[in-house]
C-alpha cells in the first residue's frame, strides 16, 4: 500500500476498494517503524491524522469527496498549524502552538489531506543537509546505513516521501530547499512561481525569496498537490491571483510533431559537475531530441554572480525578519538583568551558530556602510538575472539544468559554511527570478543513488514545468517505491 502513487490510491479510494482509514493507519504503521531511524518527523499527530481520515471516509461514502480526500501527508514544520506546535525547527519555538492556521496548510486541509505530522528541516530553513535542526538531522532513506544527507532544508519531507512515511509534504524553497532534498532522494521538487502560494502562516526567512510548494515521488501527484496549495490569499501581499489548476494525467508537450524549444545556459556548461551528472544531462537532452525538441544554447550572463548576490539579500532579509524574536511576545525566554540583558541571552540561547552567522551577516549588509556597496550591488544583479531569464524564454519555451553536482553527501561531511553554500549554485539563481522550477528524477548515479535535472519556466509557466519535467521522469524511470528504496 505504501508504494501507492497518490493519483492509485486515489482511484482506489473512489472505488471502495481502499478506505482512508486503512491508508493512514499503514502510515502510521511505517511511522512507528521507521520514524526515529529517519527523523524525518519532529512532531506526529497520529490521532488528528485518524480523525481526519475517518471525516474523508464520510466523504467518499456521502459523494463529497474533495480533491485529496483521504491522502496522508507530511507538512514542513514551517507552516503553522493551528494546536499543534510548530517549531522552525529552532530551540526558539520548541514549545510554540499557534492559535491559527497558515494559508497552505488550511488549503491541504480543505483539499481533504489527512495531516500525519510536521517534518524535519534546517532551523528556520536556512541550510542545506537539514543538519542545523535543533531536533537532530532527518536521513536518506536511499542507502541508509551510509547515514546520508535528505537534503535541506526541507529535509525531513524528502526523507519522509522517500521513506514511505507519507504520500507527499509541503517544502518551502528560498535558495533551493525543495528541489535539492528533492534531487538526492528520487523525488519530484516543484518551486511554483513567486507568489502562486501564498506565504502567509508560513514562518518567513527572506521573505521576497520564500516559495511554498510539494515535494512527490511523480510529477501527476506534485501538480495534484500544487492544485490545492496555489491561489490568491488576500492576507500575503505578494500574493498572486494567477492560480494553478491542473488536471492529471498531465497532458504531453513533446512528440506528435509537436515543437518545443529548450534552453540550456551556456555559462554551466564551465561549471564542474559529476561524470554521473554529465552522462543523465546529456543522455535526457537525447531523449528530449527524439522527440522533437529543439535544443537552443540561451546566456544568463550574470548566473555564476546569484550565489553571491543570494547569500547577501537573503541573510539582509533574515536579519530583519528574525527580530521578531525577542523574548516578549511568543517563543523561548530567557530572564536577563534588564532588558537588554533578557534580549541578548533570550536570542544567544534560542537560534543555533548557522541563524546566528546569517543575522550577523544581514546585519552587516544592511549598515549604512555596507548597503550600497553589498546590499544595492546584489539587488542589481538580482534585476539582471531576471532580466536575462525574461530574454532567454523569448529564444526558448523552457530551459533545463542539473539539480545539484552530485548525488547525496553523507551527513558526518565536514564543510566549511562556504562550502555548504556553495552546493546551492544550480538552485539560488530561479529564487532571485521568482520563476517556476521543478528537480524531476534524471536518473541513477554508478554509486546507486538518484541525480536530479530542473526545468523552469517563465513566470506563471508552471504547468508547463511539468508537463516537460513529467516526459523528463517517463525517460528517466527511476523506481522510487519507498519499498524498494529501504528494502523493506
Ligand atoms: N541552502 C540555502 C540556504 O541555506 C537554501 C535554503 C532554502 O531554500 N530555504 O539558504
Amino acid at each position: 500500500m505504501i508504494d501507492l502513487t497518490i493519483c492509485e490510491a486515489l482511484e482506489k479510494l473512489k472505488s471502495g476498494e481502499l478506505s482512508a482509514t486503512e491508508l493512514t493507519r499503514a502510515y502510521l504503521d511505517r511511522i512507528e517503524k521507521y520514524g526515529d531511524e529517519l527523523n524525518c518527523y519532529i512532531t506526529r499527530t497520529p490521532e488528528r491524522a485518524l480523525a481526519d481520515a475517518e471525516l474523508a471516509d464520510k466523504h467518499y461514502a456521502d459523494g463529497t469527496a474533495r480533491a485529496l480526500e483521504g491522502i496522508p501527508i507530511g507538512m514542513k514544520d514551517l507552516f503553522a498549524t493551528r494546536g499543534i506546535r510548530t517549531t522552525a525547527a529552532s530551540h526558539m519555538l520548541e514549545n510554540f502552538v499557534p492559535e491559527y492556521e497558515s494559508t497552505v496548510s488550511q488549503k491541504l486541509i480543505d483539499a481533504g489531506t489527512v495531516l500525519l505530522g510536521k517534518t524535519n528541516l534546517d532551523e528556520f530553513a536556512m541550510g542545506t543537509f537539514s543538519k542545523t535542526s535543533y531536533f537532530g538531522a532527518p536521513v536518506n532513506p536511499w542507502q541508509m546505513e551510509r547515514k546520508l544527507t535528505a537534503g535541506g532544508s526541507s529535509g525531513g519531507s524528502s526523507s519522509a516521501v522517500a521513506g514511505g512515511l507519507c504520500m507527499a509534504a509541503t517544502g518551502t524553497d528560498t535558495g533551493g530547499s525543495i528541489r535539492f532534498p528533492s534531487a538526492i532522494t528520487g523525488l519530484v521538487g516543484m518551486k511554483p512561481t513567486y507568489g502562486l502560494c501564498s506565504r502567509w502562516g508560513c514562518v518567513a526567512f527572506a521573505s521576497s525569496l520564500d516559495t511554498p510548494g510539494p515535494i512527490a515521488r511523480t510529477v501527476d501527484d506534485a501538480a495534484l498537490m500544487l492544485s490545492a496549495m496555489a491561489g490568491h490569499d488576500d492576507k500575503d501581499s505578494t500574493s498572486e491571483s494567477a492560480g494553478f489548476n491542473a488536471h492529471t494525467p498531465l497532458e504531453s508537450i513533446l512528440g506528435d510533431g509537436k515543437k518545443l524549444r529548450i534552453g540550456v545556459i551556456r555559462e554551466l556548461n564551465n561549471v564542474k559537475i559529476s561524470d554521473d551528472m554529465q552522462k543523465l544531462f546529456n543522455d535526457r537532452i537525447a531523449d528530449l531530441k527524439s522527440l522533437g525538441a529543439e535544443i537552443v544554447e540561451v546566456s544568463i550572463p550574470n548566473i555564476l554572480d546569484a550565489l553571491a548576490a543570494y547569500y547577501i539579500i537573503a541573510p539582509a532579509e533574515a536579519s530583519s525578519n528574525l527580530a521578531r524574536y525577542d523574548g516578549m511576545r511568543y517563543g523561548l525566554r530567557v530572564e536577563g538583568s534588564d532588558l537588554i540583558d533578557t534580549y541578548k541571552k533570550t536570542r544567544a540561547a534560542g537560534f543555533g551558530d548557522e541563524v546566528q552567522r546569517r543575522m550577523i551577516i544581514g546585519t552587516a549588509v544592511l549598515s549604512s556602510e555596507s548597503y550600497e556597496v553589498y546590499f544595492m550591488q546584489a539587488a542589481r544583479v538580482r534585476r539582471m538575472i531576471a532580466d536575462s531569464f525574461n530574454a532567454a524564454f523569448e529564444q526558448c519555451d523552457l530551459i533545463i539544468c542539473p539539480t545539484s553536482s552530485g548525488t547525496a553527501m553523507p551527513l558526518d561531511s565536514d564543510l566549511t559554511p562556504l562550502e555548504y553554500y556553495a552546493l546551492d549554485m544550480f538552485t539560488v539563481a530561479m529564487n532571485l527570478a521568482g520563476i517556476p522550477a521543478c528537480s524531476v528524477p534524471a536518473g541513477i548515479a554508478q554509486n546507486g543513488l538518484p541525480l536530479g535535472l530542473q526545468v523552469m519556466g517563465k513566470r506563471f509557466d508552471d504547468l508547463r514545468v511539468l508537463q516537460l519535467a513529467k516526459h523528463i521522469e517517463q525517460f528517466a524511470g527511476v523506481d522510487n517505491r519507498p519499498t524498494k528504496i529501504m528494502g523493506k
